[in-house]
């Protein structure tokens, strides 16, 4: 058999199943054509973004996450599949300011990537100097602030339009919807913390700055900005004595560290340990702005105590 043929045959018996399935495809779906059932996939980096993706998004999108839920986003290095899965994705959606320094390696890889930098155009706070040696990098921890949050969900829903202009308005809806959600959050947080005499607290790592800058609060901390760190002896004498001055009564923890060294601290002062959620870590049966109010309801029982 010369080539001609051989190629005649495999485009015939290529063809022919391709063509039956359209048809079949057509009959049961009952639309003239793939693109209109078409969801653009998309990759948000961590939790937040994910649920922030999803609301905006809807039904237009099928988005998954990439940081597996019970990670905390601060170590984790994606792997060779990983990367692969965002190359096949229509955009990634990161935080920014530093959290996903995994990204360069996606750029290089495919530098026609499509990726949302949500804390785009948010001016950012610098880490604390002396835990990092000098270098300057940034703190990530914008979505804890809902004011910034809210400007994290116009930039997802920019990207959205980007990729889907056809459906304009169905994002800019979603996003105007769930910003006056978090519009009442703020509000609800701004009177609830006014009556509170006392503007000290102090979490676990540093994910509060811009939290405490909004709400005028000071953040102390008894890690630096990476959660998996573990403090010395003679830091923790610090904490203990700082907790001591500042007259604290609880001691936070988060859900994704061992408690004991919270527990350790609190039982010096004798106090207690709650929990303030850096949201950086699924939880089931709950979302953002629940555990926001969660964690307005266990600050105040330091600052309003
Ligand atoms: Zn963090």
């Amino acid at each position: 058999m010369n080539n001609d043929a051989r190629a005649a045959i495999l485009a015939i018996s290529l063809v022919i199943p391709i063509s039956i399935l359209i048809l079949w495809y057509s009959e049961n779906n009952n639309v003239t054509g793939f693109s209109e059932k078409r969801q653009f996939k998309v990759l948000a980096s961590f939790y937040p973004l994910y649920e922030f993706t999803k609301i905006i998004g809807g039904e237009k999108i099928d988005v998954s996450i990439i940081i597996p839920p019970g990670i905390e986003p601060h170590d984790w290095e994606p792997t060779i599949q990983d990367l692969q899965k965002m190359q096949n994705s229509d955009m990634v959606v990161i935080n920014g300011a530093g959290l996903e320094p995994w990204t360069t390696k996606l750029v290089s890889a495919n530098p026609d990537i499509l990726i949302v930098d949500t804390s785009n155009g948010i001016p950012l706070l610098e880490k604390n100097k002396q835990i990092f040696n000098n270098q300057i990098q940034n703190d990530p921890h914008v979505w804890l602030d809902p004011i910034l949050a809210k400007k994290q969900i116009q930039n997802i829903a920019n990207g959205l339009i980007n990729i889907d202009p056809q459906n304009t308005d169905y994002y800019q809806e979603n996003a105007e919807r769930y910003n006056a959600k978090l519009n009442l959050l703020d509000n609800k947080i701004r009177n609830e913390l006014s009556i509170c005499m006392k503007k000290d607290f102090l979490a676990f790592h540093d994910a509060f700055s811009y939290f405490a800058r909004e709400y005028s609060l000071n953040q102390n901390t008894i890690i630096g900005i990476n959660p998996s760190e573990e403090p010395t002896a003679v830091t923790l004498q610090q904490i203990i004595q700082k907790a001591r001055n500042l007259d604290l009564h609880i001691i936070f923890t988060e859900e994704a560290v061992n408690p004991r060294i919270s527990e350790v601290v609190a039982n010096e002062i004798g106090g207690k340990v709650l929990t303030l959620s850096p949201i950086e870590i699924y939880e089931k049966n709950s979302d953002y702005i629940k555990r926001m109010e969660k964690n307005l309801s266990n600050l105040k029982e330091e600052l309003c105590s």
